[in-house]
């Protein structure tokens, strides 16, 4: 029992980040907006802790497939435009 506390005391100093606040800290690492303590800080978590390795690599999925479809969303405005250019002939 003792040893089982000291190990996650130790854990814990060596891995300050609890996986909601790695997690909250995913689109700002995806986006390099992360330096310093906070980025090592969520790769020493990262190095860590499986369960947010696998969620990082679905934000980053995300993030590429949001990014990757921004720009069609601007085509329905373009299609609107050709549209009415055709009817009013
Ligand atoms: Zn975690």
């Amino acid at each position: 029992m003792r040893q089982a506390a000291r190990l996650s005391e130790d854990l814990e100093t060596m891995n300050p980040l609890t996986c909601e606040q790695a997690v909250q800290q995913f689109f700002a690492y995806l986006d390099r907006a992360l330096s310093g303590e906070p980025l090592e800080a969520l790769e020493a978590h990262l190095e860590a802790c499986l369960d947010c390795c696998d969620k990082l690599r679905f934000s980053r999925h995300l993030d590429a497939f949001v990014k990757a479809r921004l720009p069609e969303s601007r085509l329905p405005t373009d299609l609107d435009a050709k549209i009415r250019r055709v009817l009013r002939g």
